[in-house]
């Protein structure tokens, strides 16, 4: 005779207390382990790792104004206690590599990987491929990320990330990725131009291609010239799922990322688990006015002076965000992100 009996847990993040009975062994007790965290009504399913802000280059669309000359890259330390927090989570499927150019830092990033597949998660990576000279290069690289199992590989490849025309490079990696049957993408952006909604379906969702988004350095290096819009047509965020997302990004610093430089919280403060547990998108000083009135409900309910008209709204919202950088630095970080 086998019988199951389940406990009503304490709390929501307790948990669930279980007696087992079985006729050759007695009553074991135990638990079913915690219930899933949850932030709004989904479950966070991917993170990706900005493994370092270092860049190889310093192309004007970049989010995070990522460059040569940036330096917050983790530890391998680091690495693993994020790691262990994803596994206390319990609900990522996936965690992507990327940066900054994470190549730069190979010994890292193949530690890295190799400490997530041995967590049992999928991995994707995300390059610019400036490391394949050649295909055969790229093999050397990549042969290694082939046998721990990565399930993604990313490569930029677009006017902003080629040196000159004859740059072959992103061509050469992804060449030397399907050689060795690693599933490979190509991110692809195109030049600056105003595309007024968001793909239908996307918001939330790794960017993959299309239009330039006016965050980071494109909102301060991409917009001149380009035609604008009134600030009161730009209620809405048409491109996170700032109530309940999906997919986040963390950086060395700790920050957990809602939207780059849009913080959550920091990792190495509260565990990713509790600040996902904790995470109320309605009282979060920057994502609450967002969801409650888009980039001109945050000016207005911060009481900022803007001007009339922007690209769009990540335009606007990039350059509010800006001036609440020193009343809200925990939650708008890391300074990197805006440029400073
Ligand atoms: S509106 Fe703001 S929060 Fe939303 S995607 Fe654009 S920059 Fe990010």
């Amino acid at each position: 005779m086998r019988g199951l009996i389940r406990c009503a847990p304490v709390s929501p993040d307790e948990p669930i207390p279980v007696f087992l009975i079985t006729a050759s062994e007695g009553v074991h007790v135990g638990t079913l382990g915690r219930l899933r965290p949850q932030v709004g009504g989904d479950v966070l399913t991917g993170i990706h790792i900005l493994l370092t802000l270092k860049c190889t280059r310093e192309c004007d669309h970049c989010f995070l104004h990522c460059g040569p000359s940036r330096e917050a890259t983790f530890t391998i330390g680091q690495l693993r206690t994020l790691i262990r927090q994803i596994e206390e989570l319990g609900t990522l499927n996936v965690v992507y590599f990327e940066g900054g150019e994470p190549f730069l830092f190979y010994p890292l990033l193949l530690e890295g990987v190799r400490m997530v597949r041995a967590a049992g998660f999928d991995v994707g990576i995300v390059t610019n491929g400036y490391w394949a000279t050649s295909v055969e290069d790229g093999l050397h690289w990549l042969r290694p990320m082939r046998d721990l199992g990565v399930v993604d590989f990313s490569v930029s490849d677009d006017e902003f990330h080629r040196l000159d025309k004859n740059d072959r490079r992103a061509e050469f990696a992804r060449q030397a990725a399907q050689q060795l049957g690693i599933p490979t993408a190509t991110i692809c952006i195109e030049p600056p131009s105003v595309s007024p909604q968001a793909a239908e379906g996307r918001r939330g969702k790794p960017v993959v291609g299309g239009s330039v988004l006016f965050r980071g350095r494109a909102a301060e290096k991409l917009t001149a010239g380009l035609p604008m819009r009134p600030r009161e047509e730009l209620t809405t965020c048409p491109h996170e799922d700032l109530l309940s997302p999906e997919r986040v990004h963390v950086d060395a610093y700790g920050n957990v990322h809602l939207c780059q430089g849009l913080s959550m919280g920091n990792i190495w403060e509260k565990a990713l688990f509790e600040l996902v547990r904790g995470y109320d998108a309605q009282k979060h000083p920057i994502a609450g006015p967002l969801l409650r009135g888009g980039p001109i409900g945050l000016a207005t309910e911060h009481g900022l002076a803007m001007n009339d008209s922007y690209v769009d709204e990540c335009h606007l919202c990039y350059a509010a965000r800006k001036l609440l950088l020193p009343r809200f630095p925990r939650y708008l970080a890391p300074i990197e992100a805006y440029g400073l």
